[in-house]
């Protein structure tokens, strides 16, 4: 902003010198030259505003302050422990570790975790990402290479430890495969930079200096990066069990008010496939839902609102037209009905409170954590995403374009099946299997579950439209009073189908 207003009052000024007659030559030429001079003294100017950037200090951040992730912290211990005891290493001429990679899904913590290590090694800690090594000057990547490790010795040094941790994280940004970057010679620069600075790590140097760096696309790194010697422990990060879920619960509401209602257990177990970073902005949320309440403490019902938001948005302003909702709540019904039907008490909420993208949504709970599918619940999700285009059709007689999304998601599960082996064509083999009979498979699989759930919601029509005039009134539904409208007019019972 200074930048651009700068030129325009001088700009501004050239003019006005020239119509007053005055010659700017001299100017001019002067001017050039500073640029010139500035220009080639690029590199300096920017690894000044790169010292004011890389070294962040961690906060007193222990492993106990990472909520479940046991197996990556006893890696990293049981890795650490030849840092602690380096004498003994020494000894047995232990080559010392020099780099740990953390690999996995954003948000899980790997930071955190990086930052844990150093307190555990009792290492000073400097932290920077991919990103900050990318200029299209040449040899600037590989000189704050240099630059990183330098400030990472002498900061051990000012600190008086033996011991460095230097983070990176988002490596794949610098050290993504040689040779595929389009202005690829810097890159590839900036990466040799890297794996010269590791191989020059030893187990006798004043200050001994452990590399970890995170990433969400291990596949991406250069295989001279992953070599033994070089990162070598690569460590899985994973999204959180239910149970790991809790522990980052309890440790974000640590410090919030929370009222007796409040069930964290019932939260964990209605946020599958949340990651840390999602449920420490979840128990933030609840807490700004609190203060706009004017609630002295955090709520259940505060928490559960904030698993929407973190989930699908921010409420819109926007309120959709009268035909649009009744639109919703029918399409939003269909759904319900058939999760509830092939799966009972899976139903946590369902709402035509527009949020983000959506005019309305079923918020779904899962039983267990499961990560392998099996053919009857792919099937069954499926039913559930065509289940609300299915209703519209049959108390309006058509459909809209609210189920685009749902048919993308129920064509990629359709396609999992056919990849899985589970659909007419038996085994396949994924890469050499012809579209046109990837997409018979696929459509023959949605066709069947279209008709099965026609079917379903047939027998309920009366329920779809009570429930969905319902919904249209109360905009909300709690999974309990959705089951107890089901269940009085539903006959017979949704586990007699299933039987
Ligand atoms: P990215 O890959 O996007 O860089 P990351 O895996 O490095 O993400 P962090 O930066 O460590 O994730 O986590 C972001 C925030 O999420 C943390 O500051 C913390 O508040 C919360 N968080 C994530 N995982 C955990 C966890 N296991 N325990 C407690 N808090 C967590």
């Amino acid at each position: 902003m200074i930048k651009e207003i700068a030129i325009g009052v001088a700009l501004a000024a050239f003019i006005f010198l020239i119509l007053q007659g005055i010659n700017l030559l001299p100017l001019l030429l002067l001017g050039v030259l500073s640029y010139l001079l500035y220009s080639l003294s690029g590199m300096k100017v920017l690894n000044k505003d790169f010292q004011g950037q890389i070294p962040t200090r961690a906060q007193k951040i222990t492993f106990a302050d990472v909520g479940g992730q046991e197996n990556a912290k006893m890696e990293i211990k049981e890795a650490l422990e030849f840092i602690k005891d380096s004498s003994r290493a020494q000894k047995l001429g232990i080559r010392p570790l020099k780099g740990i990679l953390l690999a996995g899904p954003p948000g899980t913590g790997k930071t955190l975790l990086a930052k844990a290590a150093a307190a555990y090694t009792g290492a000073s800690f400097v932290a920077t990402a991919g990103s900050e090594f990318v200029e299209m000057y040449a040899g600037v990547g590989a000189q704050r290479v240099r630059e990183l490790f330098k400030r990472a010795r002498e900061l051990a040094q000012r600190e008086n430890r033996k011991n460095a941790a230097v983070f990176i994280d988002e490596i794949d940004v610098l050290g993504g495969k040689r040779g595929q970057h389009s202005g690829h010679l810097e890159y590839d620069q900036t990466l040799n930079q890297l794996l010269v600075e590791m191989d020059g790590i030893s187990t006798t140097d004043e200050v001994r200096i452990l590399l970890m760096a995170a990433t969400n696309r291990a596949d991406l790194l250069d295989p001279a990066l992953l070599r033994p010697g070089r990162f070598d422990r690569i460590i899985r990060v994973e999204l959180p069990d239910k149970g790991a879920r809790l522990q980052i619960l309890k440790l974000h509401t640590d410090n919030k008010p929370l009222a007796a209602d409040v069930d964290l257990e019932d939260i964990a177990r209605q946020t599958f496939g949340f990651s840390g970073a999602h449920l420490e902005s979840l128990a933030n949320e609840a807490a700004i839902f609190a203060l706009r309440g004017g609630d002295k403490k955090l709520q259940q019902r505060h928490l559960v609102e904030a698993i929407d938001k973190v989930m699908m948005g921010e409420k819109l302003d926007r309120r959709p037209s009268e035909e649009d909702l009744r639109r919703a709540a029918i399409h939003e019904t269909g759904h319900a009905i058939i999760s509830e039907l092939v799966r009972p008490n899976s139903v946590s909420t369902v709402t035509i409170v527009p949020r983000g993208e959506a005019l309305g949504y079923i918020r779904q709970m899962p039983e267990t954590d499961s990560y392998l599918l099996t053919k009857q619940h792919l099937e069954e999700q499926i039913q559930v995403l065509v289940a609300g285009a299915i209703a519209e059709e049959m108390l309006l007689h058509s459909r809209s374009t609210g189920a685009s999304n749902d048919f993308s998601e129920a064509a990629r599960l359709a396609q999992q099946m056919v990849f899985a082996g589970m659909s007419y064509l038996g085994i396949v083999a994924r890469d050499s299997l012809p579209q046109s009979l990837l997409h018979r498979a696929v459509t023959r699989i949605l066709r069947e579950q279209e008709k099965i759930v026609t079917e379903d919601l047939k027998g309920r029509i009366d329920i779809l439209t009570t429930v969905s005039g319902e919904l249209f009134r109360e905009e909300k539904l709690s999974g309990e009073s959705l089951r107890q409208f089901i269940h009085s007019g539903d006959k017979p019972s949704p586990k007699a189908r299933l039987a």
